[in-house]
C-alpha cells in the first residue's frame, strides 16, 4: 500500500495560498481523502511524498495519522 502526505488547511484559508503555519499535514493512501485519522480531506489539497515525512516539509504533523503510519505494514 503507498502513501502520501495530505495538507488540511485552516479554516479560511484557500487552498494552495501557500500559507503554512496554517496547513497540518496527514496521511492518505495515495489518491485517497481518507486521512488515517478519519478525516476527509479536500480532494483538491495539496500533497506530498510520504518520504516528506518526518522532515520539515511535513510540519506540523497530525500526531495520529503518525502513529497509525507507524502501525501500517511494519
Ligand atoms: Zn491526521
Amino acid at each position: 500500500m503507498e502513501f502520501e502526505l495530505r495538507a488540511e488547511y485552516a479554516e479560511g484559508t484557500p487552498p494552495r495560498s501557500g500559507e503554512a503555519r496554517d496547513t497540518t499535514w496527514h496521511m492518505t493512501e495515495t489518491g485517497g481523502v481518507r486521512v488515517l485519522c478519519g478525516r476527509d480531506l479536500d480532494p483538491a489539497a495539496e500533497t506530498r511524498p510520504a518520504e516528506a515525512w518526518g522532515t520539515d516539509a511535513a510540519e506540523p504533523f497530525c500526531r495520529s495519522c503518525g502513529a497509525r503510519y507507524l502501525r501500517q505494514g511494519q
